[in-house]
């Protein structure tokens, strides 16, 4: 008898919760949250935007919906006492990410290799042009075979030296496909302050706001902490990184839209 009770009472605290996560799922579908109704039912929610962690068939849907592709481009790079090695490569990559929530489209892996920079300095890991070049004439082109419409190709180390070497790229595998575009638009596209820093300031602030446990603000506490990086590192706030990082990306998706019609 105890037991019928006890079963009795398991199976009205099941239908309970039953009807706790049925209530949960409609709020999260009445909300528009898709992405968390896996992790209300346990599950790992499926992976929206992230080349790398899709499924093939996740993959082919997601770029029926939306035949757009982001090509995050960092490099592993000394970025002072404080920075991880691949700040370029987290900041695109997480920039690429937060516009596609609002274009759609997917993001390949952001690659950490490429040229020019502090070649020299510790735990630098930079390639020759040459590698560059045929590195991306390869990436480009393997999606231009798939007939993606759009690739953006988004360089978060040094855009000033990248960006036209890219742009080259990007026009030759066009001829050879005229059916992709490729536009070469990168992350430092803050409305009122594009300038790029190095481990400065606002690469500090971006981290603190992306990968706080990466950043070591403590080791800042010498006059030679300053090496090779911008002396207002001290000045970068996770505030700061967040409000920055949201307008440079509110004016990306902005830009990107404009391109996007032009070409
Ligand atoms: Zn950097």
């Amino acid at each position: 008898m105890e037991n019928t009770v006890k079963s009795f009472r398991s199976v009205a605290v099941l239908q309970g919760t039953a009807r706790r996560r049925s209530f949960i799922g409609s709020l999260v579908k009445a909300l528009g949250l898709g992405s968390l109704s896996g992790a209300a039912s346990g599950a790992a929610p499926a992976p929206v935007h992230r080349w790398d962690e899709m499924t093939a068939s996740d993959l082919t849907a997601a770029l029926e919906r939306k035949s757009l592709v982001y090509v995050p481009i960092g490099t592993l790079e000394f970025h002072g006492v404080h920075l991880p090695l691949a700040t370029d490569a987290i900041h695109t990559q997480e920039f690429c990410l937060a516009a596609a929530a609002r274009t759609g489209g997917v993001v390949l892996p952001p690659s950490h290799w490429s040229p020019h920079g502090h070649e020299k300095w510790p735990g630098s890991m930079l390639i020759r042009e040459e590698t560059f070049r045929a590195l991306m004439t390869d990436v480009y082109t393997r999606l231009a075979e798939q007939e993606i419409r759009w690739v953006v190709a988004c360089a978060g180390h040094w855009p000033a030296r990248l960006e036209p070497i890219l742009r080259e790229i990007a026009a030759s595998v066009m001829e050879r496909f005229p059916k992709t575009r490729i536009l070469v638009l990168g992350p430092w596209c803050h409305p009122v302050d594009t300038s790029v820093d190095h481990g400065g300031k606002k690469e500090t602030a971006l981290m603190l706001a992306l990968r706080p446990g990466l950043v070591h603000m403590e080791r800042l506490d010498k006059p030679e902490a300053f090496r090779g990086v911008g002396k207002d590192a001290v000045e970068g706030t996770a505030r700061f990184g967040k409000d920055f990082f949201e307008a440079e990306v509110k004016r990306f998706v902005e830009l990107l839209g404009k391109a996007m019609q032009e070409s």
